[in-house]
């Protein structure tokens, strides 16, 4: 598709997203990104938005600057470009200071403090938010009412933990944040299909109390199953996005992420 297609595309969904909340604001927008490893681009040009209340996925092959993205939202590394959360820009912020107003990361790599026991995984997951002992015994215990697997294992290290449980306190820490807008990155990579399917259901369950999700993901067709808006990412530009139904239901999409058939039984 040419360039403008895609400009076109992309503004439309914009504009989509915009109206689609009643006139409320944009949660997340980011306008014009680059981001930049030396002399190389790895994100070119990136617009995106996300209503409160919404999973926006971000699919694309690998090496498309997926991560890079988020990392540059979250502080990371340096950007170019517009970077807004809540109404305030965030250039000049810093990551503790993003995570203290309600924007955290779950990496790919899920970074966990493997020597830690799964429980003080958990505390430090609240650093930013400073809460007092009762307070934070009682968002743990939330935690573990979430995921049960966790509680049962809250005394192991982290280190011991299977790759979905792994995941599950990848994100159990997250919540700890309390976060607002909770960016994850590759959610579903190296796990079992089941597992990913629990994941995935736990994901729908925050964003229906009220967490946003920016959804970045290879797995195109369990991203698109659950988002309401998907963009796709191609060598650090986006090429197509929309509503993600009508993504799903796109020829070029279908080919390229979704193995080429219009399969609806969601085996992923
Ligand atoms: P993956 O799914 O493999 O993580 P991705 O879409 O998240 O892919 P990125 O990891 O953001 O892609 O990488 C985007 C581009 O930037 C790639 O060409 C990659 O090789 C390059 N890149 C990523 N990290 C670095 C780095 N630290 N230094 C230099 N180049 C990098």
């Amino acid at each position: 598709m040419s360039g403008a297609q895609a400009t076109a595309i992309r503004d439309a969904a914009a504009t989509g997203s915009r109206s689609a909340g009643n006139g409320s604001p944009l949660l997340l927008e980011i306008a014009d990104l680059h981001v930049a490893y030396g002399q190389v681009e790895a994100v070119r040009g990136v617009s995106l938005v996300l209503m409160p209340g919404q999973i926006v996925s971000v699919i694309g092959p690998n090496g498309a600057g997926k991560t890079t993205l988020l990392a540059a939202a979250m502080g990371l590394l340096p950007s170019r470009g517009r970077l807004v959360f809540d109404g305030e820009p965030l250039a000049g912020i810093d990551v503790e200071a993003r995570v203290e107003r309600g924007l955290t990361l779950v990496p790919e790599q899920r970074e966990l403090f493997g020597a830690l026991s799964v429980a003080d995984n958990l505390v430090l997951g609240a650093t930013a938010r400073r809460p007092g002992r009762a307070e934070r015994a009682r968002w743990i215990d939330a935690v573990y009412a979430r995921f049960p697997r966790l509680a049962d294992r809250r005394a192991q290290m982290a280190s011991t933990l299977s790759g979905g449980e792994r995941q599950m306190l990848a994100l159990g820490r997250a919540l700890m944040s309390k976060p607002r807008l909770l960016m994850l990155d590759e959610p579903s990579l190296g796990l079992a299909p089941l597992v990913v399917r629990e994941i995935l259901t736990i994901v729908r369950a925050l964003r229906d109390e009220g967490v946003a999700i920016l959804l970045v993901e290879q797995n195109a067709r369990a991203a698109l199953e659950i988002s309401d808006h998907g963009y796709v990412l191609e060598t650090g530009e986006i090429v197509l996005a929309g509503p993600s139904a009508a993504l799903a239901g796109d020829p070029r999409v279908q080919a390229t992420y979704l193995g080429g058939g219009t399969d609806e039984d969601g085996d992923a």
